[in-house]
């Protein structure tokens, strides 16, 4: 086991990508902070790690609001003494071009993913300083490294999370910090299902078009990348047992984005 008695928190993990890293983090022997908007949304996802013989609490934490994220980290705190991994991964998409694009939905956007981000970390530096190191992760994107028109603020969003990832890199390293952020290609989650109508309809192409000519067009072999691709990413960044693998932005897209 990775992580045997590694304490780790997850937000966003009720379903989709963070579901999925939950579940591995649990099979590789961690205690798994569950958190999303509800305790309900994240009851499913303990429930799994638990069947599986894992050990998890819910959690609930809107990202976007201060006192829920330092009183759902204290919360894992209290319960199980402690924070090793903590991983950023909450997020929402939403499709327009820039002209069309209301303020309020530019502001959700880089509010779910930067200033969870941020309240995210703040509240976790504040334990692994105390403890001697961690590490933290990031959930970014392809989009924390290029863009792609129709998706502005999460694309802006996804670059600023990439900025904050290399900043705490160097101010952790001091306390044994590691900071590293995944970057995922398209992954068949409710986020992306939910956005291939949307675009096809703002592109005025068919929805398969939308896989194959927006999406899977720059992989090398037209593949999505499964929630399973991505999951061992985060348990081999979250076990990584030094100090060389921090400020990293490492990408898995079937070569859609090659760095
Ligand atoms: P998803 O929609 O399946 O899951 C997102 C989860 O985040 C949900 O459980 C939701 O309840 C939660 N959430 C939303 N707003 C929240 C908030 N304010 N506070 C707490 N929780 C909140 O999406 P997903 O595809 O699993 O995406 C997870 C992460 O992976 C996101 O950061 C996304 O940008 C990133 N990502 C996804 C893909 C992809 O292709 N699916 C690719 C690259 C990066």
């Amino acid at each position: 086991m990775r992580l045997e008695n590694r304490i780790a928190l997850i937000t966003g993990a009720g379903r989709g990508i963070g579901r999925a890293i939950a579940e591995a983090y649990g099979r590789e022997g961690a205690k798994v902070a569950v958190a999303d908007l509800t305790l309900d949304s994240a009851q499913e996802t303990v429930a799994a790690i638990e069947q599986a013989g894992g050990t998890a609490m819910a959690v609930a934490m809107d990202v976007t609001n201060e006192n829920q994220v330092d009183q759902g980290v204290e919360a894992v705190v209290e319960q199980w003494g402690g924070l090793d991994i903590a991983l950023a991964n909450a997020g929402i998409q939403h499709i327009d071009p820039v002209h069309k694009l209301a303020f309020s939905d530019w502001s959700k956007v880089m509010s779910v993913h930067l200033d969870g981000a941020f309240l995210v970390t703040r509240a976790a530096l504040r334990h692994m300083y105390e403890s001697g190191g961690g590490s933290m992760l990031y959930m970014g994107s392809v989009h924390s490294l290029e863009a792609s028109p129709l998706k502005s603020p999460y694309v802006a969003a996804k670059h600023g999370m990439l900025g904050l990832c290399r900043a705490v890199a160097k101010e952790g390293a001091e306390h044994g910090v590691r900071s590293n952020i995944i970057c995922p290609g398209f992954v068949r989650t409710p986020l992306v299902d939910k956005q291939i109508p949307e675009q096809a309809k703002e592109l005025g192409i068919s929805e398969e078009e939308v896989i194959s000519k927006v999406m899977l067009k720059n992989t090398v072999d037209g593949e999505f990348t499964t929630l399973e691709d991505v999951a061992e990413l985060a348990v081999h960044l979250a076990a990584f047992p030094s100090a060389a693998l921090t400020g990293q932005s490492i990408v898995v897209s079937h070569g859609w984005h090659m760095q």
